[in-house]
Protein backbone atom coordinates (compact mmCIF):
# COMPACT_ATOMS: atom_id res chain seq x y z
CA UNK A 1 0.00 0.00 0.00
CA UNK A 2 1.23 3.64 0.01
CA UNK A 3 2.65 4.41 2.80
CA UNK A 4 1.99 7.90 2.55
CA UNK A 5 -1.99 7.18 3.08
CA UNK A 6 -2.92 7.04 6.70
CA UNK A 7 -5.84 5.39 7.60
CA UNK A 8 -8.50 7.35 9.22
CA UNK A 9 -11.84 5.60 10.59
CA UNK A 10 -12.84 7.77 13.79
CA UNK A 11 -15.95 5.33 14.12
CA UNK A 12 -13.77 2.15 14.46
CA UNK A 13 -13.86 1.98 18.46
CA UNK A 14 -16.68 2.82 19.64
CA UNK A 15 -17.87 0.00 17.17
CA UNK A 16 -15.96 -2.35 18.33
CA UNK A 17 -17.58 -1.52 21.71
CA UNK A 18 -20.56 -1.61 20.30
CA UNK A 19 -20.47 -4.91 19.00
CA UNK A 20 -19.24 -6.62 22.51
CA UNK A 21 -21.95 -4.84 24.17
CA UNK A 22 -24.75 -6.61 21.63
CA UNK A 23 -22.51 -9.93 22.06
CA UNK A 24 -23.47 -9.16 25.94
CA UNK A 25 -26.60 -10.98 26.17
CA UNK A 26 -29.36 -12.42 25.62
CA UNK A 27 -28.82 -14.90 22.67
CA UNK A 28 -25.31 -14.64 22.72
CA UNK A 29 -25.58 -15.50 26.61
CA UNK A 30 -26.08 -18.29 28.30
CA UNK A 31 -27.28 -17.11 32.04
CA UNK A 32 -30.06 -14.49 32.83
CA UNK A 33 -29.19 -11.12 34.18
CA UNK A 34 -25.17 -11.23 32.82
CA UNK A 35 -22.83 -12.91 30.24
CA UNK A 36 -21.85 -16.30 30.06
CA UNK A 37 -20.79 -17.72 27.24
CA UNK A 38 -18.97 -21.29 27.63
CA UNK A 39 -17.02 -22.87 25.04
CA UNK A 40 -19.37 -24.57 22.33
CA UNK A 41 -22.56 -23.69 24.07
CA UNK A 42 -26.12 -22.55 22.72
CA UNK A 43 -24.72 -18.41 23.22
CA UNK A 44 -21.35 -19.01 21.94
CA UNK A 45 -22.67 -20.55 18.66
CA UNK A 46 -24.76 -17.61 18.59
CA UNK A 47 -22.03 -15.32 19.04
CA UNK A 48 -19.90 -17.03 16.34
CA UNK A 49 -23.25 -16.67 13.61
CA UNK A 50 -23.21 -12.93 14.34
CA UNK A 51 -19.29 -12.55 14.34
CA UNK A 52 -19.47 -14.29 10.70
CA UNK A 53 -21.70 -11.60 9.44
CA UNK A 54 -19.17 -8.92 10.60
CA UNK A 55 -16.39 -10.85 8.99
CA UNK A 56 -17.88 -11.64 5.99
CA UNK A 57 -19.55 -7.48 6.45
CA UNK A 58 -15.43 -6.70 6.46
CA UNK A 59 -14.41 -8.04 3.32
CA UNK A 60 -12.99 -11.51 4.57
CA UNK A 61 -13.85 -15.39 3.76
CA UNK A 62 -14.96 -17.57 7.23
CA UNK A 63 -14.17 -20.93 8.20
CA UNK A 64 -14.59 -22.59 11.42
CA UNK A 65 -11.11 -24.79 12.68
CA UNK A 66 -11.33 -28.20 13.84
CA UNK A 67 -11.30 -26.71 17.42
CA UNK A 68 -14.49 -24.41 16.79
CA UNK A 69 -12.47 -21.10 16.24
CA UNK A 70 -13.66 -18.75 14.18
CA UNK A 71 -11.00 -17.74 11.41
CA UNK A 72 -11.96 -14.54 8.87
CA UNK A 73 -9.33 -13.69 6.23
CA UNK A 74 -8.58 -11.31 4.09
CA UNK A 75 -6.29 -12.39 0.79
CA UNK A 76 -2.85 -10.37 0.70
CA UNK A 77 -1.60 -9.16 -2.53
CA UNK A 78 -0.64 -13.06 -3.66
CA UNK A 79 -2.42 -15.58 -3.09
CA UNK A 80 -1.77 -18.07 -0.16
CA UNK A 81 0.18 -15.46 1.29
CA UNK A 82 1.19 -15.99 5.04
CA UNK A 83 -0.88 -14.07 7.49
CA UNK A 84 -0.80 -11.82 9.98
CA UNK A 85 -3.22 -13.05 12.98
CA UNK A 86 -5.42 -10.60 14.90
CA UNK A 87 -6.99 -12.60 17.38
CA UNK A 88 -8.62 -13.82 20.83
CA UNK A 89 -11.45 -15.25 22.81
CA UNK A 90 -15.24 -14.59 22.45
CA UNK A 91 -15.96 -17.39 25.57
CA UNK A 92 -16.04 -15.54 28.52
CA UNK A 93 -16.30 -16.19 32.64
CA UNK A 94 -19.61 -17.18 34.65
CA UNK A 95 -21.41 -13.21 34.99
CA UNK A 96 -18.31 -12.17 32.69
CA UNK A 97 -17.31 -8.46 31.53
CA UNK A 98 -18.12 -7.89 28.15
CA UNK A 99 -14.81 -6.91 26.60
CA UNK A 100 -12.20 -9.68 28.15
CA UNK A 101 -11.56 -11.49 24.63
CA UNK A 102 -14.11 -10.21 22.43
CA UNK A 103 -12.78 -6.71 22.33
CA UNK A 104 -9.66 -8.19 20.60
CA UNK A 105 -11.42 -9.88 18.56
CA UNK A 106 -13.73 -6.78 17.10
CA UNK A 107 -10.94 -5.14 16.42
CA UNK A 108 -9.05 -6.87 14.30
CA UNK A 109 -12.43 -7.30 12.25
CA UNK A 110 -12.33 -3.15 12.36
CA UNK A 111 -9.04 -3.52 10.84
CA UNK A 112 -9.54 -5.75 8.44
CA UNK A 113 -12.87 -3.68 7.18
CA UNK A 114 -10.62 -0.52 7.22
CA UNK A 115 -8.09 -1.96 4.65
CA UNK A 116 -11.02 -3.84 2.60
CA UNK A 117 -12.89 -0.89 2.71
CA UNK A 118 -9.99 1.35 0.86
CA UNK A 119 -9.12 -2.35 -1.43
CA UNK A 120 -5.76 -1.96 -0.08
CA UNK A 121 -3.70 -5.37 -0.29
CA UNK A 122 -1.37 -6.16 1.56
CA UNK A 123 2.17 -8.34 1.20
CA UNK A 124 0.64 -10.85 3.33
CA UNK A 125 -3.10 -12.05 4.16
CA UNK A 126 -4.69 -10.66 7.42
CA UNK A 127 -6.88 -13.07 9.57
CA UNK A 128 -9.18 -12.46 12.60
CA UNK A 129 -9.35 -15.60 14.76
CA UNK A 130 -11.94 -16.03 17.70
CA UNK A 131 -10.77 -18.85 20.13
CA UNK A 132 -13.96 -20.23 21.79
CA UNK A 133 -12.72 -21.84 25.10
CA UNK A 134 -9.88 -19.67 26.29
CA UNK A 135 -11.09 -19.30 29.69
CA UNK A 136 -11.84 -22.94 30.46
CA UNK A 137 -15.05 -22.03 32.18
CA UNK A 138 -16.89 -25.07 30.90
CA UNK A 139 -14.32 -28.09 30.39
CA UNK A 140 -11.40 -28.18 32.93
CA UNK A 141 -8.51 -27.00 30.44
CA UNK A 142 -7.67 -23.24 29.21
CA UNK A 143 -6.65 -22.03 25.80
CA UNK A 144 -8.21 -25.62 24.10
CA UNK A 145 -8.30 -23.24 20.36
CA UNK A 146 -4.60 -21.31 20.52
CA UNK A 147 -2.92 -24.26 21.86
CA UNK A 148 -4.53 -26.89 19.03
CA UNK A 149 -3.57 -24.35 16.48
CA UNK A 150 -0.67 -23.76 17.31
CA UNK A 151 0.38 -27.54 17.04
CA UNK A 152 0.91 -28.40 21.20
CA UNK A 153 0.11 -31.52 22.69
CA UNK A 154 -3.66 -30.97 23.93
CA UNK A 155 -3.61 -34.52 25.53
CA UNK A 156 -6.65 -36.96 25.82
CA UNK A 157 -9.50 -34.58 26.17
CA UNK A 158 -12.60 -35.71 24.50
CA UNK A 159 -13.79 -37.79 27.89
CA UNK A 160 -13.27 -34.09 30.36
CA UNK A 161 -17.11 -33.34 31.52
CA UNK A 162 -18.90 -29.96 32.19
CA UNK A 163 -20.81 -29.46 35.07
CA UNK A 164 -23.72 -30.87 33.81
CA UNK A 165 -21.97 -34.21 32.68
CA UNK A 166 -21.88 -33.86 28.86
CA UNK A 167 -18.24 -34.42 27.86
CA UNK A 168 -15.96 -32.52 25.11
CA UNK A 169 -16.51 -35.26 22.69
CA UNK A 170 -20.47 -34.73 22.80
CA UNK A 171 -20.50 -30.70 22.89
CA UNK A 172 -17.84 -30.65 19.98
CA UNK A 173 -20.63 -33.41 18.14
CA UNK A 174 -23.19 -31.16 18.79
CA UNK A 175 -21.67 -28.36 16.61
CA UNK A 176 -20.73 -31.06 14.03
CA UNK A 177 -17.17 -31.26 15.53
CA UNK A 178 -15.16 -34.31 16.20
CA UNK A 179 -12.51 -34.17 19.12
CA UNK A 180 -10.69 -36.73 17.36
CA UNK A 181 -9.85 -34.40 14.41
CA UNK A 182 -8.91 -31.70 16.79
CA UNK A 183 -5.01 -31.91 15.80
CA UNK A 184 -6.49 -30.53 12.42
CA UNK A 185 -6.39 -27.26 13.72
CA UNK A 186 -2.99 -27.34 13.84
CA UNK A 187 -1.52 -24.46 11.71
CA UNK A 188 1.33 -24.68 9.25
CA UNK A 189 4.42 -22.44 11.18
CA UNK A 190 5.09 -21.11 7.19
CA UNK A 191 1.67 -19.59 6.62
CA UNK A 192 1.75 -17.80 9.59
CA UNK A 193 3.47 -14.52 9.62
CA UNK A 194 3.03 -13.12 13.71
CA UNK A 195 0.48 -12.87 16.05
CA UNK A 196 -1.23 -9.91 17.21
CA UNK A 197 -3.67 -9.95 20.00
CA UNK A 198 -5.45 -6.85 21.86
CA UNK A 199 -7.11 -7.36 25.07
CA UNK A 200 -7.72 -5.13 28.09
CA UNK A 201 -5.04 -5.03 30.75
CA UNK A 202 -7.44 -6.56 33.49
CA UNK A 203 -5.49 -4.84 35.80
CA UNK A 204 -5.37 -1.52 37.82
CA UNK A 205 -1.36 -0.74 36.83
CA UNK A 206 -2.56 1.92 33.04
CA UNK A 207 -5.16 3.61 35.25
CA UNK A 208 -2.85 4.11 37.71
CA UNK A 209 0.05 5.52 35.14
CA UNK A 210 -3.41 7.69 33.56
CA UNK A 211 -2.11 5.59 30.24
CA UNK A 212 -4.38 4.17 28.34
CA UNK A 213 -2.39 1.64 26.36
CA UNK A 214 0.41 -0.32 26.79
CA UNK A 215 2.94 -3.08 24.77
CA UNK A 216 3.30 -6.41 26.48
CA UNK A 217 6.69 -7.29 26.77
CA UNK A 218 5.98 -10.82 28.00
CA UNK A 219 3.27 -12.98 29.50
CA UNK A 220 4.66 -13.96 32.97
CA UNK A 221 5.52 -17.55 34.08
CA UNK A 222 3.90 -19.48 36.98
CA UNK A 223 5.08 -21.34 39.89
CA UNK A 224 2.37 -22.97 41.68
CA UNK A 225 2.61 -25.29 43.98
CA UNK A 226 1.19 -26.62 48.06
CA UNK A 227 3.05 -25.93 50.96
CA UNK A 228 1.66 -28.99 53.57
CA UNK A 229 2.52 -28.31 57.06
CA UNK A 230 2.33 -30.96 60.04
CA UNK A 231 2.03 -29.93 63.35
CA UNK A 232 0.32 -31.96 66.20
CA UNK A 233 -3.92 -31.64 67.29
CA UNK A 234 -4.53 -31.11 70.49
CA UNK A 235 -6.65 -29.68 73.35
CA UNK A 236 -7.07 -25.66 72.85
CA UNK A 237 -8.03 -25.84 76.49
CA UNK A 238 -5.28 -28.02 77.99
CA UNK A 239 -2.28 -27.77 75.87
CA UNK A 240 0.05 -24.75 76.75
CA UNK A 241 1.06 -22.46 74.06
CA UNK A 242 5.20 -23.06 74.87
CA UNK A 243 4.30 -26.83 74.12
CA UNK A 244 1.91 -26.72 70.98
CA UNK A 245 3.04 -27.62 67.47
CA UNK A 246 0.48 -25.68 65.85
CA UNK A 247 -0.02 -25.99 62.01
CA UNK A 248 -1.78 -23.20 61.34
CA UNK A 249 0.39 -20.26 63.23
CA UNK A 250 3.63 -21.72 61.51
CA UNK A 251 1.55 -21.65 58.78
CA UNK A 252 0.31 -17.86 59.20
CA UNK A 253 4.42 -16.86 59.66
CA UNK A 254 4.99 -18.85 56.24
CA UNK A 255 2.42 -16.60 54.55
CA UNK A 256 3.67 -13.33 55.43
CA UNK A 257 7.14 -14.58 54.89
CA UNK A 258 5.99 -15.50 51.41
CA UNK A 259 4.87 -11.72 50.86
CA UNK A 260 7.62 -10.27 52.47
CA UNK A 261 9.86 -12.32 49.72
CA UNK A 262 7.66 -11.20 46.95
CA UNK A 263 8.07 -7.61 47.74
CA UNK A 264 11.94 -8.33 47.50
CA UNK A 265 11.80 -9.15 43.88
CA UNK A 266 11.11 -6.97 40.68
CA UNK A 267 7.96 -5.08 40.15
CA UNK A 268 6.35 -7.50 38.43
CA UNK A 269 6.75 -10.45 40.85
CA UNK A 270 4.26 -11.29 42.47
CA UNK A 271 3.35 -14.48 44.74
CA UNK A 272 -0.16 -15.01 46.42
CA UNK A 273 -1.52 -17.50 48.71
CA UNK A 274 -4.94 -18.05 47.73
CA UNK A 275 -6.05 -21.03 49.81
CA UNK A 276 -5.38 -22.55 53.04
CA UNK A 277 -7.07 -25.30 54.44
CA UNK A 278 -6.66 -26.52 58.60
CA UNK A 279 -7.07 -29.58 59.98
CA UNK A 280 -8.94 -30.85 61.82
CA UNK A 281 -10.84 -27.01 61.69
CA UNK A 282 -12.76 -26.88 64.80
CA UNK A 283 -13.09 -24.42 67.38
CA UNK A 284 -11.53 -26.00 70.36
CA UNK A 285 -8.43 -27.94 68.69
CA UNK A 286 -5.08 -26.83 68.15
CA UNK A 287 -4.68 -26.95 64.33
CA UNK A 288 -3.04 -30.31 63.29
CA UNK A 289 -2.02 -29.79 59.76
CA UNK A 290 -2.15 -27.14 56.81
CA UNK A 291 -1.82 -26.90 53.47
CA UNK A 292 -1.35 -23.42 51.40
CA UNK A 293 -1.51 -23.00 47.96
CA UNK A 294 1.97 -20.84 46.85
CA UNK A 295 1.63 -19.33 43.36
CA UNK A 296 4.48 -16.92 41.88
CA UNK A 297 4.38 -15.09 38.64
CA UNK A 298 7.41 -13.59 36.93
CA UNK A 299 8.03 -12.83 33.36
CA UNK A 300 11.71 -14.13 34.31
CA UNK A 301 11.92 -17.68 34.40
CA UNK A 302 15.44 -17.36 36.45
CA UNK A 303 13.82 -15.41 39.12
CA UNK A 304 10.78 -18.03 39.47
CA UNK A 305 13.29 -20.73 40.07
CA UNK A 306 15.27 -18.62 42.61
CA UNK A 307 12.16 -17.51 44.44
CA UNK A 308 10.54 -21.02 44.15
CA UNK A 309 14.19 -21.93 46.21
CA UNK A 310 13.81 -19.50 48.60
CA UNK A 311 10.01 -20.02 49.85
CA UNK A 312 11.42 -23.54 50.39
CA UNK A 313 14.22 -22.30 52.57
CA UNK A 314 11.82 -19.56 54.43
CA UNK A 315 9.73 -22.47 55.16
CA UNK A 316 12.15 -24.94 56.35
CA UNK A 317 13.26 -21.73 58.51
CA UNK A 318 9.65 -21.58 60.36
CA UNK A 319 9.29 -25.23 60.81
CA UNK A 320 12.51 -25.69 62.05
CA UNK A 321 11.90 -23.15 64.72
CA UNK A 322 8.36 -24.21 65.32
CA UNK A 323 8.91 -27.59 65.38
CA UNK A 324 6.78 -29.10 62.61
CA UNK A 325 6.99 -30.78 59.27
CA UNK A 326 6.86 -29.41 55.95
CA UNK A 327 6.61 -30.68 52.45
CA UNK A 328 6.28 -29.14 48.60
CA UNK A 329 3.48 -30.81 46.85
CA UNK A 330 2.08 -30.70 43.21
CA UNK A 331 4.49 -28.74 42.06
CA UNK A 332 3.56 -26.95 38.56
CA UNK A 333 5.61 -24.92 36.01
CA UNK A 334 4.23 -22.60 33.41
CA UNK A 335 7.45 -21.10 31.19
CA UNK A 336 7.06 -17.28 31.05
CA UNK A 337 6.49 -16.48 27.44
CA UNK A 338 8.13 -13.18 26.03
CA UNK A 339 6.63 -11.36 22.98
CA UNK A 340 8.96 -10.82 19.96
CA UNK A 341 11.12 -7.69 20.25
CA UNK A 342 11.03 -6.34 17.40
CA UNK A 343 7.21 -6.58 17.52
CA UNK A 344 6.97 -4.65 20.56
CA UNK A 345 8.90 -1.99 19.37
CA UNK A 346 6.69 -1.22 16.94
CA UNK A 347 4.15 -1.02 19.04
CA UNK A 348 5.34 1.31 21.38
CA UNK A 349 6.04 3.28 17.75
CA UNK A 350 2.57 3.82 17.29
CA UNK A 351 1.58 4.04 20.55
CA UNK A 352 4.47 7.37 20.64
CA UNK A 353 2.60 8.22 17.34
CA UNK A 354 -0.88 9.10 19.08
CA UNK A 355 1.02 10.79 21.09
CA UNK A 356 0.69 8.36 24.32
CA UNK A 357 3.38 7.23 26.53
CA UNK A 358 4.74 4.21 25.21
CA UNK A 359 4.61 1.62 28.40
CA UNK A 360 5.49 -1.64 28.78
CA UNK A 361 3.56 -4.06 30.57
CA UNK A 362 4.08 -7.85 31.79
CA UNK A 363 1.00 -9.48 31.35
CA UNK A 364 0.24 -11.11 34.90
CA UNK A 365 -2.60 -13.01 33.17
CA UNK A 366 -2.82 -15.60 31.16
CA UNK A 367 -4.28 -15.29 27.42
CA UNK A 368 -4.08 -16.86 23.82
CA UNK A 369 -0.72 -15.61 22.98
CA UNK A 370 0.83 -17.32 25.30
CA UNK A 371 0.44 -20.86 22.82
CA UNK A 372 1.75 -18.57 20.24
CA UNK A 373 5.05 -16.75 21.35
CA UNK A 374 7.47 -19.98 21.08
CA UNK A 375 5.61 -20.65 17.09
CA UNK A 376 5.62 -17.55 15.70
CA UNK A 377 6.60 -13.75 16.19
CA UNK A 378 3.73 -12.50 19.00
CA UNK A 379 2.56 -9.09 19.72
CA UNK A 380 0.29 -7.73 22.49
CA UNK A 381 -1.52 -4.80 23.06
CA UNK A 382 -3.35 -3.90 26.25
CA UNK A 383 -6.30 -1.23 26.97
CA UNK A 384 -6.92 0.22 30.06
CA UNK A 385 -9.24 -1.05 32.25
CA UNK A 386 -11.15 1.82 34.29
CA UNK A 387 -11.18 0.32 37.78
CA UNK A 388 -9.00 -2.54 36.78
CA UNK A 389 -12.04 -4.44 36.77
CA UNK A 390 -12.67 -7.41 35.09
CA UNK A 391 -14.21 -10.31 35.40
CA UNK A 392 -16.94 -8.98 36.48
CA UNK A 393 -20.35 -7.08 34.97
CA UNK A 394 -18.30 -4.10 36.15
CA UNK A 395 -15.72 -4.17 33.29
CA UNK A 396 -15.16 -1.44 31.20
CA UNK A 397 -13.28 0.34 28.53
CA UNK A 398 -13.01 3.72 27.53
CA UNK A 399 -13.81 4.54 23.67
CA UNK A 400 -11.76 6.83 23.12
CA UNK A 401 -9.17 4.03 24.25
CA UNK A 402 -10.40 1.46 22.02
CA UNK A 403 -10.05 4.41 18.84
CA UNK A 404 -6.48 5.00 20.02
CA UNK A 405 -5.98 1.20 19.97
CA UNK A 406 -7.53 0.92 16.36
CA UNK A 407 -5.07 3.36 15.05
CA UNK A 408 -2.32 1.90 16.66
CA UNK A 409 -3.30 -2.03 15.27
CA UNK A 410 -3.85 -0.14 12.07
CA UNK A 411 0.01 1.04 12.13
CA UNK A 412 1.67 -1.91 13.54
CA UNK A 413 0.22 -3.40 10.47
CA UNK A 414 0.76 -1.14 8.07
CA UNK A 415 4.56 -1.00 9.17
CA UNK A 416 4.82 -4.99 9.76
CA UNK A 417 7.01 -5.31 6.47
CA UNK A 418 9.72 -2.94 7.70
CA UNK A 419 10.40 -5.01 10.68
CA UNK A 420 10.12 -8.31 9.76
CA UNK A 421 11.31 -10.13 6.53
CA UNK A 422 8.40 -11.41 4.68
CA UNK A 423 10.18 -12.06 1.12
CA UNK A 424 11.12 -15.69 2.76
CA UNK A 425 7.46 -16.94 3.81
CA UNK A 426 6.30 -15.22 0.94
CA UNK A 427 3.38 -17.28 -0.79
CA UNK A 428 2.63 -17.50 -4.21
CA UNK A 429 1.33 -15.39 -6.72
CA UNK A 430 -2.44 -15.39 -8.29
ZN1 LIG B 1 -9.29 -12.79 28.04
Amino acid sequence: MDKQERIVEHDAGARAVRRCEELGCDPYSDMRGGLYRPYLGTAHKAAAEALRGWMQGAGMSVRTDAAGTMIGRYEGSSANAPALMIGSHIDSVWNGGFYDGALGVMLGVECVAAFARRGLRLPFALEVVAFGDEEGSRFPLSMLGSRAMAGKAVGDVGQMRDRNGTTLQEAMQGVGLDVGRMGEARRRREDILAYLEAHIEQGPVLEHEDAPLAAVSAIAGIQRFYIRVQGQAGHAGTVPLHMRHDALTAACEMVLGIETLARAHTADFVATVGKIDVHPGAVNVIPGSASLSVEIRSADAACLERAFLQVQDLVQGIAERRSVGWEVRDHQTFAPAPCDGRLVDLLRCGIRAEGMADHVLVSGAGHDAMMMTDWVPTAMLFLRSPGGISHHPDESVIVADVQAAFDVMVNFITHLPEVLDISATQGTVA
